[in-house]
């Protein structure tokens, strides 16, 4: 069971490293969420990939690095990297590529802006 300490509590730096899911690689077998203390990761909700299992998927807007997830994944579906380079990342993280396509803005766009607030300090 995840700690509840830091669940639901705002980030007050983006951290140096975060987990990244790829989608083809997860089961959906959700021993990631159990271990996240700030209770970011979500099962990809209501949509229908038919074609696919279910997975799972980071908040990077409130993930804090911290390596728990990818320590537990029996898959080898995490990859901590570096905050510069999530947005690549997730823009290749498999899964329908029309998953990708609408969640843009949760996906890519978050990585850009914590690269940014990591590099400049500024939010
Ligand atoms: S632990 Fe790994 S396989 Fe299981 S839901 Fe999380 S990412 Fe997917
Ligand atoms: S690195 Fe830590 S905070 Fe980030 S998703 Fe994994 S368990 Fe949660």
């Amino acid at each position: 069971m995840a700690s509840k300490s830091l669940a639901g509590k705002p980030r007050k730096v983006v951290p140096k490293i975060m987990a990244v899911i790829h989608a083809d690689g997860c089961t959906g077998c959700e021993a990631c969420i159990e271990v996240c203390p700030v209770e970011c990761i979500y099962k990809v909700p209501g949509e229908d990939f038919a074609s696919v299992q279910g997975w799972c998927d980071i908040d990077l807007d409130r993930c804090i690095g911290c390596k728990h997830c990818a320590q537990v994944c029996p898959w080898d579906a995490i990859d901590m990297v570096p905050t510069q380079d999530v947005a690549l990342h997730v823009a290749f993280k498999g899964g329908p590529p029309e998953y990708v396509e609408r969640h843009w803005d949760d996906l890519v766009d978050v990585a850009h802006r914590n690269a940014e607030v990591l590099v400049t300090g500024k939010k």
